[in-house]
């Protein structure tokens, strides 16, 4: 039975398609839009169509921004010889919010994972060979703890190796499988800084 009207039961139908949004969530979140100012519902679908529609790949390390290239790669401060392989744009957020890491990133955008079918070919290995043919000193891999991580880690090193670039991992203390995003800085930093040459 539509308890609440078919525009409603809409708008609770689409919040809760989102992920982490419960059908409870989605109904308290449908109540408070239809409550709010219009004015401010309207900045925020608006919010919404234009990040979906301006947000792309940087050019250079593949993570989400609204320019061609990220104010990361941009940044003339940041050490470019030193490269961060993260599996996402959230673990490099991690990161940057040390504020301790001078380097610049790869963002993978996934991991390799034999059993749901994600091969080298699925995530953004190929953007970040190319990116190796430049002057690079070292690349540091800070996928995940999980299987996959993992994997994805021994792969890439293999890959690099035969060019004579220096490849490490981050060290472990990061709990295994646990999200990078999740990890508080000071284990992060301790990761980076315990590095270990593969
Ligand atoms: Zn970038």
């Amino acid at each position: 039975m539509d308890y609440y009207g078919s525009q409603m039961s809409k708008l609770i139908e689409q919040l809760s398609s989102l992920p982490g949004i419960g059908g409870k969530s989605a109904q308290r979140l449908a109540f408070h839009i239809v409550h709010m100012p219009k004015e401010r519902v309207e900045q925020l679908a608006g919010a919404i169509v234009e990040a979906r529609n301006n947000v792309r790949y940087c050019s250079q390390c593949c993570t989400l921004t609204d320019q061609e290239v990220c104010p990361i790669c941009s940044n003339p401060n940041r050490d470019k010889k030193t490269i961060m392989v993260v599996e996402n744009t959230r673990d490099l957020a991690a990161y940057e919010k040390t504020g301790k890491y001078e380097g610049v990133y790869h963002v993978l955008h996934g991991a390799i994972s034999p059993m749901l079918g994600i091969g080298p070919g699925d995530i953004r290995l190929k953007e970040l060979m190319q990116r190796l043919q430049g002057d690079v000193d070292e690349v540091i891999i800070a996928t995940n703890s999980s299987l996959e991580g993992e994997t994805t880690a021994m792969y890439i090193s293999k890959l690099i190796k035969p060019t004579g670039i220096k490849v490490s991992r981050i060290a472990s203390g990061v709990p295994v499988g646990g999200d990078l995003e999740y990890i508080d800085e000071v284990t992060l930093l301790r990761a980076l800084e315990g590095r270990v040459e593969l």
